[in-house]
């Protein structure tokens, strides 16, 4: 029987990058995974939807080439092209974990994983089973789209983020269940490509969780300047086959049909069949397996990271999780921190946000001043053809410490590591404004925005 200081089950963002840690410092280890290296995030998620995205960006460029004094007279979307280069970019980084597993000397077991014991991982491969005997595990199972028997998925008309990433032909029109970043995202992508899109959601309005004036701006950019159809504070009770499609029946009588619908609803928590009942691991009531800030669950010597906390769905939490767990693992201790989280939205433009916005802050009860700074005030901004965008910085007002900030406009999902490295690192809006920045760039706006919170904003 093969003995491991540690195994990982699951090799998404979350499990291969603790597999990796923990073998630079030291760990002899294994990672099971039951399909794909890469896990969501590289085959079904992040990666394949940002290629798309880049796609309809230069889309979005050519419609407006003659602002720039270029007549493109003529141009048609290949999306079978489109595609074809985002499963060339999704396999060559799938290859890519696979070298890095090679190059720290990381087993790779490709099978079904179930803990037997806290120190015994049976494997089940479709040769048979295995037993990995190890010191330590780490659970990063991760989760997958949630489907409710009311919307008929089917998989052909009524899909999940899986599918549509691998539809042979732009939909005419698509319905999208769910305005949170996932629909969003889709939203942009499809409507870009010329879908007439309807996005549904049952919340009163799109992007619950992001700044209520962000996401505000959002929904009415994307409704005006997309053309996506955006109805908040409805419910869709069923969806039916239809002879073009689909039928969706909402809660005011109304009907909606499109040729494909998306559920975009959430993500259920992947814990099936791992053996956490017999062990007696704790989950909580949305089935997250519950940890501490050392990534440890109630059995010691087992851990769990990424989206099966119920933390945050998002890769670079995973990967910040799997890092803590591995040192943990391997001697260094080391606590997981949540107060400077990025959480990127890539629709065009991009909205992106960290610590924490200027609602929180009143309900945490601090006393805040606000930073903003328009891209319209940004030469880089007018010269790229991006002046639509805003900062905002969230700053306590007697320390002068940066306590959060969105940004909204071309490049947010870059520019946002700033201000996440301020709020980190409890920097104030002076050392921010203070900082030379750049001309012309995009980074300007982040240092406007904070000299603003003096008054002092120069370009504004
Ligand atoms: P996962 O990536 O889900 O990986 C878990 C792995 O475990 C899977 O490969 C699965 O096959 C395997 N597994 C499960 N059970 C077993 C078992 N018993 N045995 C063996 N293997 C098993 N996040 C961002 O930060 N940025 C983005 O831009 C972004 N875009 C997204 C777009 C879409 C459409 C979606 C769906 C998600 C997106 N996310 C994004 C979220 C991100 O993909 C997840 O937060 C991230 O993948 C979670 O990582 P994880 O390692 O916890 O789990």
């Amino acid at each position: 029987m093969e003995k491991y200081d540690l195994v990982v089950i699951g090799a998404g963002p979350g499990g291969y990058v603790a597999a990796i840690r923990a073998a630079q410092l030291g760990g002899r280890v294994a990672v099971v995974e039951q399909e794909r290296l890469g896990g969501t995030c590289l085959n079904w998620g992040c990666i394949p939807t940002k290629a798309l995205i880049a796609g309809v960006e230069i889309l979005d460029k050519i419609k407006e080439a003659a602002t720039f004094g270029l007549e493109i007279s003529d141009y048609q979307i290949n999306f079978e092209q489109m595609m074809a280069r985002k499963d060339l970019i999704v396999e060559r980084l799938v290859q890519g974990i696979s070298f890095l597993l090679k190059k720290h000397k990381i087993r790779h077991y490709h099978g079904i994983g179930k803990i037997i014991s806290k120190d015994l991982v049976r494997v089940k491969t479709t040769e048979g089973s295995e037993e990995l005997r190890t010191a330590q595990i780490i659970i990063a199972t991760g989760s997958s789209p949630l489907v409710l028997p009311s919307f008929n998925y089917d998989r052909k008309q009524v899909l999940t983020s899986r599918e549509i990433l691998a539809l042979s032909r732009i939909p005419e029109s698509l319905l999208i269940v769910g305005a949170g970043v996932i629909g969003c995202e889709f939203a942009s992508i499809f409507a870009g490509l010329g879908s007439k899109v309807t996005m549904v959601d049952i919340r009163s309005r799109i992007l619950p969780t992001e700044d209520k004036t962000m996401a505000r701006r959002m929904e009415r950019i994307l409704s005006k300047n997309k053309g996506i159809i955006i109805k908040t504070g409805l419910k869709i009770e069923r969806i039916e086959h239809s002879a073009e499609g689909i039928t969706a029946y909402l809660d005011d009588n109304s009907k909606i049909g499109a040729e494909k619908a998306l559920l975009s609803i959430g993500r259920k928590i992947v814990t099936d069949n791992l053996g956490l009942e017999e062990l007696g691991i704790e989950r909580n009531k949305q089935g997250a397996i519950v940890v501490n800030e050392r990534m440890e669950t109630n059995l010691p010597g087992v851990y769990a990271i990424g989206d099966v906390t119920g933390k945050y769905q998002l890769a670079h939490v995973a990967s910040a999780q799997g890092i803590v767990a591995a040192s943990n693992i391997m001697g260094r201790p080391k606590l997981m921190d949540y107060h400077s989280v990025p959480n990127c939205i890539f629709t065009n433009p991009e909205l992106a946000s960290t610590g924490i916005n200027l609602e929180t802050a009143r309900e945490q009860g601090y006393q805040v001043e606000v930073g903003r700074f328009s891209y319209r005030g940004s030469g880089k901004a007018l010269a790229m053809g991006e002046e639509e965008g805003m900062v905002n910085l969230i700053v306590e007002r007697e320390s002068g410490i940066i306590l959060g900030g969105q940004i909204m406009g071309a490049h947010a999902s870059d520019l946002i590591a700033e201000i996440t490295l301020a709020v980190k690192n409890k920097l104030t809006a002076e050392q921010l404004a203070d900082t030379i920045h750049a001309h012309p760039t995009l980074a300007e706006t982040v240092m406007e925005a904070a000299e603003d919170i003096f008054g002092l904003s120069i370009h504004q």
